[in-house]
């Protein structure tokens, strides 16, 4: 099968996927291949060695993981597949999504290896034997040292985000590895950019690579307004809401969410809080499509959450925005969903959600549309509640114009008689009451403003700025020589000394105690994800995380700016103030430590994963 260019008509059955994967795919709400998916997959099942340009968001880890798991030989308990990855959150997340795909795959295990985490632990389940090994370099060179890892059975290498690997110094492991590696394997080598070294590296170990790049579509899109929101400090839902809210000109909304599951979520969270709202997916046949299209046309319906497919081609000129909630694969894909407004010549707005580790795709996409797109400060409790006043002040002066108000006012001056106040307080009193439900003034605390995206968009290079991001004079966390506090390197056996010197950054890591834990439902991702978007601390920078019932520690870098120190004293999970302080005491009594180690995360049940 030759390697389709889009993936406008192409469904995973198309890629010569099997059975099996091709139910969990459905399971899992997949509705049709990203186009790096519909390109690779059918490249890499049919044994070629590949080079993917891709970077996050476009769907690459199925790319690669799918085919892959084709290959896996479930009764051979030996590593079969291994895939390098830059941090050790990536491999956490990368096992963690492989697991996903393997849930139908009964006796799949995945582990993830990482510096920091205790060799006891790894020796353990790498001894329990695992089919695919998803590490960081260094650990997975000392494995290979120790003999405690073998590669001999090996059919796929995969090395993920290969520029992030050599920018952070890890190219040598990746060639001692790859020289190690048996003759006979297949090699994928993904990176979002291909400098000179990672070339170098594809063409000293990959045969015959398939090379393929997912194409950037230019496009005007003039008549429309383009802003995003880099996630942080505060749920999606909740900002999706509040910018609704303060919108000015607001009458429909398209919102674009990946996944069917997640069409069906967002559309019952937001009729929930009284939006009127369907979700529109693969799901639901012609007829039920037209439905909905027609109740977002008549205005039965104002809101319509939808994957790529679903709304391919909607025209409805009362469409005011268009809200990317997951970003888009590719900028085509952006093209073409901010199409669905600015219809019938009028102006539309296109509002896009991007997580910290998206803003490369926020970079590719003003490239290719040639238009900037700028950050949008997420509107504070006062503007909203300036809108709700505004509005409410609005159908008071629409009642007062009206007819037969007599009847109520001479109830008003009876209730001033009898309560002896005047009738201002007795029309403030009626305001209250005229809330119903949906209080003027909204509770709570304002988040942070997010820190600028911190990619320049001419070298993709991140530019300085914010704790986590990369300023040559500042110190920096997690660069290889030297550094410490690296949780990377922490654990690992001191480096060689080839390897390129880094600035000095500071030392070392401080445990800190906060008030949430277990008791609070707070889970471990929960944590670094507030942690991560308060502070702009890269989740990677963080420490070791333990949950007790009431509190928490963790680990974070020594001298942190005092922005993300105050960011952190405000910070809130699972709307509870988690009080950030450094850590004296010792663990809640009778708590138990839970770990965040990789290990706990993985193993829902003895023997699986
Ligand atoms: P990645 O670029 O691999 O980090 O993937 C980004 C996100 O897209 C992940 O949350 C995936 O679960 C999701 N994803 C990947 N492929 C698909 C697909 N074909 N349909 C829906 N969601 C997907």
């Amino acid at each position: 099968m030759s390697s389709p260019e889009s993936s406008d008509t192409l469904s995973f059955a198309d890629l010569g996927l099997s059975t099996t994967l091709l139910q969990t795919l459905t399971q899992i709400g997949y509705e049709t291949p990203s186009p790096i998916q519909a390109q690779c997959i059918p490249v890499l099942l049919e044994g070629h060695d590949l080079i993917g340009m891709a970077q996050t968001g476009t769907g690459k880890t199925a790319a690669f993981a799918l085919p892959l798991m084709e290959q896996i030989d479930v009764k051979l308990t030996k590593p079969q597949a291994l895939i390098l990855t830059p941090t050790r959150e990536l491999a956490i997340q990368v096992a963690e999504a492989l697991q996903s795909y393997a849930k139908n795959l009964p006796g799949f295990h995945v582990l993830p290896i990482y510096g920091g985490q205790s060799y006891t632990i790894q020796l353990k389940q790498l001894s329990r034997g695992a089919h695919v090994i998803v590490g960081t370099p260094g650990r997975v060179m000392d494995h290979l040292e120790r003999k405690t890892l073998s590669l001999d059975h090996l059919k796929t290498m995969v090395l993920d985000e290969a520029d992030e690997m050599l920018r952070m110094g890890f190219i040598d492991d990746v060639e001692w590895i790859l020289e190690r590696t048996p003759a006979q394997h297949q090699t994928a080598l993904f990176s979002a950019t291909m400098p000179e070294q990672i070339r170098r590296v594809a063409q000293k170990y990959l045969v015959e690579p398939r090379e393929i790049k997912i194409k950037s579509a230019t496009a005007t899109v003039a008549a429309i307004r383009q802003v995003y929101w880099q996630v942080s400090g505060m749920h999606k839902l909740d900002a999706l809401t509040r910018i609704l809210e303060v919108e000015e000109d607001f009458d429909a909304a398209i919102i674009f969410v990946r996944t069917k599951t997640a069409t069906v979520e967002l559309a019952d969270k937001l009729a929930a809080r009284g939006y009127a709202a369907a979700a529109l997916n693969g799901d639901l046949n012609q007829q039920m499509r037209e439905r909905v299209i027609e109740q977002l046309k008549s205005g039965a319906l104002d809101i319509v959450i939808a994957t790529d497919v679903a709304a391919r081609g909607i025209d409805v000129p009362r469409v005011s925005h268009v809200v990317n909630y997951d970003i888009p694969y590719d900028t085509e894909a952006y093209v073409h969903r901010i199409g669905r407004t600015g219809r019938a010549g009028r102006t539309g707005n296109a509002i896009l959600f991007v997580a910290p580790r998206e803003i490369r795709m926020l970079r590719t996409i003003e490239r290719a549309t040639r238009s900037p797109i700028a950050p949008l400060t997420l509107p504070s409790r006062a503007d909203v509640t300036n809108k709700r006043v505004a509005d409410f002040k609005g159908k008071v002066i629409e009642v007062l114009n009206a007819e037969g108000l007599d009847f109520f006012a001479n109830i008003v001056s009876q209730i001033a008689e009898e309560q002896n106040v005047g009738a201002e307080e007795v029309a403030a009193a009626l305001a209250m009451m005229a809330q119903e439900g949906k209080p003027l003034q909204i509770a709570g605390e304002d988040p942070r403003p997010a820190p600028a995206a911190s990619f320049d968009s001419r070298d993709s290079r991140p530019r300085p700025g914010s704790f986590g991001e990369r300023d040559e004079r500042k110190p920096r966390f997690n660069e290889r020589a030297g550094d410490k506090p690296s949780f990377e390197n922490r654990g690992e056996r001191p480096r060689r000394e080839e390897r390129p010197a880094r600035s000095a950054p500071s030392g070392d890591m401080v445990r800190y105690r906060i008030d949430v834990g277990r008791d609070h439902g707070v889970q471990v991702k929960d944590i670094v994800g507030a942690i991560a978007n308060e502070a702009g601390i890269e989740s990677r920078f963080i420490g070791r995380i333990a949950l007790y019932d009431e509190s928490s520690t963790i680990e974070l870098p020594a001298g942190m700016p005092k922005e993300a120190d105050n960011a952190l004293k405000r910070t809130r999970v699972r709307g509870v103030p988690i009080n950030l302080r450094p850590d004296e005491g010792r663990p809640d009594a009778g708590g138990g430590e839970r770990k965040f180690d990789g290990e706990r995360k993985f193993k829902k049940k003895p023997g699986s994963y």
